[in-house]
């Protein structure tokens, strides 16, 4: 039986990821003492497997991002390859990985996990410390003279059977409480990566896991979902009656200095579903005075080829709403979107003007082709000078943020490294 170290690359937007996997290890017995590291920077990174090796552990080092993240994860594989002598096992999962498993294969990674990582880490887990076939794990794939070997797959998890975090090991993050998700917006990669449908974590078992967080002396709760206020809805409608549970049983969970952040970051809400009810609940239980909506477009024709499902009349309602019931929304635009021309730019940036004016801020991005979605084959984002000058005078008035600009190169990379 070897004995066995896991260590994580610690990176933001994937370390979402990391904090559940970590809590996966918990489920099962023999592993849920297994030595656990998340290193901060490449440098402590290479210290760290260092150490593991110098101790006799048989090291599994694991990355999780997203596609404009790749190029800076396969770096520290190379920096830590260069600077260890001794093999260690690197690993790889994500919606990139998933999306395009030969090129990152071709980055370094030695198995890559395809979709959903829970179930495939704690087999190859136990494979590494029982000297069992690696290469076979179910959920990995590999390179075989050159060609990408997918091995079968497991079934998608319950939420439920998997913590959102590993209490016993005070690596704590937001509970997930929606993975998957039924809209078919043509530029995210969410539906493809997590399927398009809606798995919830059950009120009981969120409530459970919000009280191991506030005993950790922890007062604030965050949530993760694609679209908060579908939680408990299986389509498109929302389940107001879930939702109050899932707030009334985290507020009690939590009492009596906790704090719930419900509908902002790291979620957003779709903005038909900013109503007057849904607002009145939230203003009942939550301590965000923003809420995150995504808007995505000014333009009617733009929203429709992305296949958004609500128009602009919807957006604008929302704010509205938001407004009037205390919160200051938010709200996410993407600028570049395919088929966009000048007249819908145009549109867009009076909408977010029109916001701004009402109230709200604008949280503006930078289309990506993102590998896996339907748009992947379109072009990236270019933004014109005159757009750019729009955009820098209304985060001078603070009523714009986002990393825009920095998203625009991302783009062409990504576009570029696809060439
Ligand atoms: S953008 Fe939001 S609503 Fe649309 S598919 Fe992605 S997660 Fe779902």
């Amino acid at each position: 039986m070897a004995d066995v170290a896991l260590v994580f690359s610690y990176r933001f937007p994937g370390k979402y990821a990391l904090t559940a996997l970590a809590g996966a290890l918990e489920t099962d017995r023999t592993l849920s003492e297994l030595p656990l590291f998340v290193p901060r920077d490449t440098s402590a990174l290479i210290d760290t497997v260092k150490a593991q090796q110098r101790v006799g552990r048989s090291v599994v080092v694991a990355w999780s991002f997203y596609s404009p993240s790749l190029a800076e994860c396969a770096d520290e594989l190379a920096q830590l390859r260069a600077a260890v002598a001794e093999p260690f096992l690197a690993i790889a999962g994500g919606v990139h990985a998933t999306a395009e498993p030969l090129e990152t294969l071709r980055a370094g990674f030695a198995m890559i996990c395809i979709g959903e990582g829970e179930r495939p880490l704690l087999e190859l887990l136990r494979r590494v410390r029982e000297g069992g076939a690696i290469e076979s794990t179910p959920g990995f794939a590999r390179l075989v003279e050159g060609a990408v070997v997918r091995n079968e797959r497991f079934e998608r998890i319950e939420l439920d059977a998997f913590p959102p975090f590993s209490a016993s090991r005070n690596l704590f993050g937001a509970i997930e409480i929606t993975r998957g998700c039924i809209y078919a917006c043509r530029f995210c990669q969410t539906p493809f990566f997590s399927k398009a449908i809606f798995r919830h974590r059950s009120i009981a078992n969120v409530v459970e896991h919000a009280k191991a967080l506030r005993a950790s002396g922890r007062t604030d709760l965050r949530f993760i979902s694609p679209t908060s206020l579908s939680y408990g809805s299986t389509d498109e409608s929302v389940n107001l009656e879930a939702v109050e549970g899932l707030l009334a049983g985290c507020r009690d969970a939590m009492a009596p200095e906790g704090r719930l952040f419900f509908g902002t970051f790291p979620s957003e809400v779709r903005p038909e579903h900013v109503t007057p009810e849904a607002m009145t609940l939230l203003a009942k239980y939550v301590s965000n005075d923003s809420i995150i909506i995504g808007g995505q477009s000014g333009s009617d024709r733009v929203l429709a080829a992305s296949k958004r499902g609500h128009d602009v009349a919807v957006i604008v309602q929302a704010v509205t709403i938001a407004v009037a019931h205390g919160f200051r929304p938010d709200v996410d635009f993407i600028l570049g979107l395919p088929g966009e021309t000048k007249d819908d730019v145009r549109q867009t940036v009076q909408l977010m003007e029109r916001l701004a004016e009402q109230g709200a801020r604008v949280h503006s991005h930078a289309f990506m082709p993102l590998p896996g979605t339907p748009f992947r084959e379109a072009p990236p984002a270019i933004i014109d000078e005159e757009t750019g000058a729009a955009l820098d005078r209304l985060a001078s008035r603070q009523k714009l943020y986002g990393h825009w600009r920095a998203q625009v190169e991302v783009a062409k990379a990504l576009s570029e490294r696809r060439r």
